[in-house]
This record gives C-alpha cells, structure tokens and sequence, in this order.
C-alpha cells in the first residue's frame, strides 16, 4: 500500500463537508481543518493496520517458526526499506 491509497473517497470529502456546514463551520480554514484531520486518520489506521498485516507474516529466510516481528534480521530489513535504520557515523 503506498499513501496515495489512503486518500478519502470524493464521497467521504462531501460527507464532511455536509456535516460541517450543518453544524455552522462555514469557515474555510475550519473546512479544511476537518477535511485533514479525517485524512490524517485514515492514513494513520492504513498504516498501523500494514504493519500489523507485516509483522504477522512469517519470516522468510532467517528463522523456521517465527513470525516476522519476532525476527531482528527482518525488521532491520524493513526499517532499512524505509530509510530508518541506525546508520554508522559518517555514512549517509
Ligand atoms: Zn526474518
């Protein structure tokens, strides 16, 4: 899954955007406060939601048996694909 698979649907924009002018907030700056934060949502659930869907998957090619949030060797490898890993002084 990549971000822009997270992206609210047309219909769930217009949704919000009903409920908000039914309860006053006309404004802009509030419009598209609510607009992002239910944005920012979806996209945080999407993405607890594929690490949990990961880290359930067994692990492939280090240990028999274990899953892959068991395995030191595959969340090095995931926090690397991500650009997270601890690199060594002086490298970039
Ligand atoms: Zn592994």
């Amino acid at each position: 899954m990549e971000a822009k698979d997270t992206v609210m649907s047309p219909e769930m924009k217009v949704d919000i955007l009903k409920d908000c002018r039914h309860r006053g907030e006309t404004m802009l700056p509030k419009l598209i406060i609510n607009l992002t934060e239910a944005q920012a949502e979806i996209s945080f659930k999407a993405g607890i939601k594929e690490m949990v869907k990961w880290g359930s998957e067994p692990c492939v090619g280090h240990k028999r048996g274990i899953f892959k949030h068991q395995c030191h060797l595959c969340w090095q490898a995931k926090l690397k694909e991500w650009g997270l890993d601890a690199k060594k002084e002086g490298e970039e």
